[in-house]
């Protein structure tokens, strides 16, 4: 079976991390087994929904490397949701009800205070059309609720109706249709909740897999009734585990400061984000991953823990370092010209080896390059007597080119000259040439600096 999966987001906020897991879930999927993915924009809530975060979430996609085959919208399907609730309506399967949130509310204690399951009673089921009639003159209109297949002759007398299914993810799991509420499909003013809609869309866009939060694993029960009730075949499930702040609450599209555009615009690589975001709360080990194409071949959804994950903002910086430490010069050439490195110069690449190591992000490597081409920084000085110490060992500076092995030339000249070894002969060194107290290997920074660039600095 060729495999079609979605990831299906509503444009109504910048996706973070948690998101963003869902949509890798599904995208390793789909590459592991040659599939295909649909971005389908759940945008029926048209207050909230706005084309500026669909087109933000397409950005942080392609961010990372998910490129969609497909890309849909929901709002533009209105034609054939509308003709999904009228075959469920003609079918009898889907109703009109016209209790207030205040009537549902009472009617659920009652049934409480009578040790009765807190759902709906679907009272509005014996309502016959005169009685539809008078709740409409008196200016009420119906939401529609889908009759869940949970009752053998009487949809008052439920009886217990396990859906069951072999989850992706989770394993075999069952949902009892007689612990549920039917479900409102259409609300009172005529738009769409999102059960419905997405079943529709599942159905047109021939959606195999269906892989997600597991915080929608009891709507999978009703979805699948629903599937069936439109005489379709339900896809397969998957829900994986949630992400949580460290201190444990759900991440939320409006704490901005873990968006995928937020770790993008703070320099963070799409592959550390990509690693944490699939590999966090399973049983692999979090490491950087090279690429998703590699990760894909290994993704088991299986591997995923069933209680949630704490997502720690550290362990990006740690996969952050780990990547650019290994990034070549190709990879980030474009990145460093646009940080202010000049790519055309015959030492970048000799530079970036250099100072790869010792940045966070790629972008530090700006500073760096000021402090070769232009000229110490200002966060250490020499003072007192490794200010004099300093001066003299520039003297002993060897003569002729500028290598690789000039720092060991040059430091032994030191040592036998000043009798200093270690830290102390060392650092002033370091301090006098790049105006910090860590940093690259002096040894790699010399052949960059060149004679000229070292003897300006003497202190
Ligand atoms: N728009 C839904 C959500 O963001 C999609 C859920 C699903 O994947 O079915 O929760």
């Amino acid at each position: 079976m060729s495999v079609t999966v979605r990831f299906a987001p509503s444009p109504t906020g910048n996706i973070h991390i948690g998101n963003v897991r869902t949509a890798l879930f599904n995208w390793l999927y789909a590459l592991k087994h040659e599939g295909r993915f649909v971005l389908r924009f759940d945008d029926t809530d048209t207050a909230r929904s706005r084309q500026e975060y669909a087109d933000q979430i397409a950005a942080d996609l392609t961010w990372l490397g998910v490129h969609p085959h497909r890309i849909e919208y929901q709002s533009k399907r209105a034609a054939a949701h509308d003709a999904a609730a009228e075959k469920l309506k003609q079918a009898g399967l889907l109703y009109p009800c016209y209790e207030t949130a205040e009537e549902l509310d009472r009617r659920r204690k009652i049934r409480l205070s009578r040790k009765l399951p807190p759902v709906y009673g679907r009272e509005a089921l014996k309502l016959t059309d005169e009685d539809r009639a008078a709740l409409e003159a008196e200016g009420r209109r119906p939401h529609w609720r889908f009759l869940l297949p949970n009752f053998a002759d009487t949809p008052f007398e439920t009886q217990r109706t396990g859906v069951q299914w072999d989850d992706v993810v989770r394993g075999p799991q069952t949902v009892d249709l007689a612990s549920m509420s039917d479900p409102v499909l259409i609300r009172e003013d005529g738009t769409y909740l999102y059960t419905l809609p997405s079943v529709v869309d599942d159905i047109d866009m021939g959606v195999t897999h269906v892989i997600r939060g597991d915080d929608h694993v009891t709507n999978t029960g009703a979805q699948i009734a629903l599937f069936r009730a439109l005489g379709a075949v339900a896809p397969e499930f998957g829900h994986h585990n949630l992400l949580t702040t460290t201190t444990g609450e759900g991440l939320s599209k409006r704490s901005g400061a873990l968006s995928i555009k937020a770790l993008n615009d703070d320099g963070f690589e799409p592959m550390a984000v990509a690693s944490l975001a699939v590999l966090i709360g399973t049983s692999v080990a979090v490491s950087a991953m090279p690429s998703l194409e590699v990760m894909a071949q290994s993704f088991d959804p299986a591997a995923t823990s069933k209680s949630a994950a704490k997502f720690d903002p550290s362990e990006l910086d740690v996969l952050n370092r780990q990547i650019v430490h290994d990034l070549s010069y190709e990879a980030v050439a474009d990145r460093l010209r646009a940080a202010g490195v000049d790519a055309d110069d015959a030492r970048a690449e000799a530079f970036w080896l250099a100072v790869r190591g010792n940045l966070d992000r790629v972008a530090q490597a700006a500073d760096w390059w000021s402090i070769v081409t232009r000229g110490p920084a200002t966060d250490a000085v020499l003072e007192g007597e490794d200010l004099d110490y300093a001066r003299a060992a520039f003297d002993l500076l060897p003569d002729g080119d500028v290598s690789s092995a000039s720092w060991s030339e040059w430091t032994s000249a030191v040592k036998s000259a000043t009798g200093r070894k270690g830290r102390a002969l060392f650092m002033p060194l370091r301090i006098a040439l790049t105006g910090r107290s860590s940093g690259p290997e002096i040894a790699d920074l010399l052949p960059l600096l060149g004679r000229e660039g070292i003897l300006a600095r003497r202190p």
